[in-house]
């Protein structure tokens, strides 16, 4: 095995990434040392590099990763999920961290905001031990059992690498809500990874209409591809009270059982608010990064009687529910039409540079 990694060191927010070789620890018990195949440039890279989401540095950032184990620390058998793990296998990882001590995770079940909570890619430093933690370099070095979900290597890495953040975080997200019913009439605002990944949830739930807002129109085009049954381009249908009425009418006037908010943009929360049936419920989930206010009429919430849900990341068995499902879906669904382009590390600054114009759905790195 080597004894250093190439990997993209972030040393300072709002500098291009880095090039460097970094050390290689010995793999010590319970840890996992993993080759990555795939790691996927997401919107919070994105926002990470504009001082957006903070985080601490020096650090390597990529948390949508796919590998193969190299090596396992002597007491690992299992993954998340219990399943033994082998050298060789391939492996989604999980980004996330949590102490499982505190008192979010231990007495209240979320470990979603346990305060101890780190995350590869983005909140570990690489000057440090375990020093590689992050997806965009050669290795990663994963603490625990609960980093990895072993995935059938008959799964497209294209497919697989979706697994690490879109749709583990729409899947933790849907559960927060009591889950998509047969029937239901969905609106998906966004038309990024974490939307697509609503649209096969619901899809994959009996939704009977699920109908996708967002941009541009080539993303909008792929939602097609993935069973939406209606399209609004916001490009086109500029003024927001135009998109509420075309819902409102594709609804027969009374909006949508459930609204997906998946874009990350204020100014959709009210429209979503307008969206949403009476005595429907909204899912908030786009605004990981701050991305600032709006004003928004609360009588609106309280006549409509709507229910309105936050969702942060997930927990690691949202990512074995992710790969149970893929497992079987891999071949019903585009998948390698979303990753318009592919990088090799050295040029994991361009792929970031590509994805913050948004025109692609996803780039990713293969180291
Ligand atoms: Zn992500
Ligand atoms: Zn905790």
């Amino acid at each position: 095995l080597q004894k250093t990694s190439k990997s993209a060191v972030l040393r300072e927010v709002g500098k291009p990434l880095e090039i460097v070789s970094v050390p290689i620890p010995e793999v010590r018990p319970g840890a996992i040392l993993v080759k990555i195949e795939m790691a996927g440039v997401c919107g919070t890279d994105v926002h990470i590099m504009e001082g957006k989401v903070p985080v601490v540095t020096p650090t390597i950032l990529g948390h949508e990763n796919v590998g193969t184990i190299v090596k396992i620390g002597k007491d690992v058998h299992v993954d998340a999920a219990g399943v033994p793990v082998y050298e060789g296998d391939r492996v989604v990882c999980y980004a996330p961290v949590s102490c499982g001590r505190c008192y979010f995770c231990n007495v209240l079940k979320q470990p979603t905001r346990c305060i101890n909570r780190i995350s590869y890619g983005g909140w570990m430093r690489c000057d440090e031990y375990p020093y590689l933690v992050g997806g965009f370099s050669e290795y990663i070095y994963l603490l625990t059992q609960n980093n990895i979900v072993k995935i059938s290597k008959e799964v497209p890495l294209k497919a697989a690498v979706l697994l690490g953040c879109a749709m583990r975080t729409i899947i933790h997200g849907l559960e927060r809500i009591g889950h998509i019913k047969v029937g239901d009439i969905v609106v998906i605002q966004g038309s990024g990874p974490v939307g697509i990944s609503g649209l096969i949830i619901a899809r994959e739930s009996g939704a009977s209409k699920v109908i996708v807002i967002g941009a541009p129109r080539s993303r909008l085009e792929l939602a097609k591809k993935f069973g939406a049954d209606y399209t609004i381009d916001i490009e086109e249908v500029r003024d927001q009270g135009n998109r509420v009425k075309q819902i409102l009418e594709l609804t027969d006037g009374l909006g949508a059982d459930i609204v997906l908010e998946c874009a990350g943009v204020p100014s959709a929360v009210k429209e979503g608010i307008d969206m949403v049936r009476d005595g429907g419920k909204y899912l908030i989930l786009g605004h990981y990064a701050n991305s600032g206010t709006i004003d928004i009429n609360p009588h609106f919430i309280t006549k409509k009687q709507i229910s309105i849900f936050g969702s942060w990341s997930s927990e690691p068995r949202h990512l074995v529910f992710g790969v149970k499902l893929m497992e079987r879906i891999y071949k019903k669904y585009p998948f390698e039409e979303m990753i318009s382009k592919t990088f090799p590390l050295e040029k994991v600054n361009d792929a970031i540079e590509l994805m913050k114009h948004g025109k692609v759905m996803k780039s990713v790195i293969v180291p």
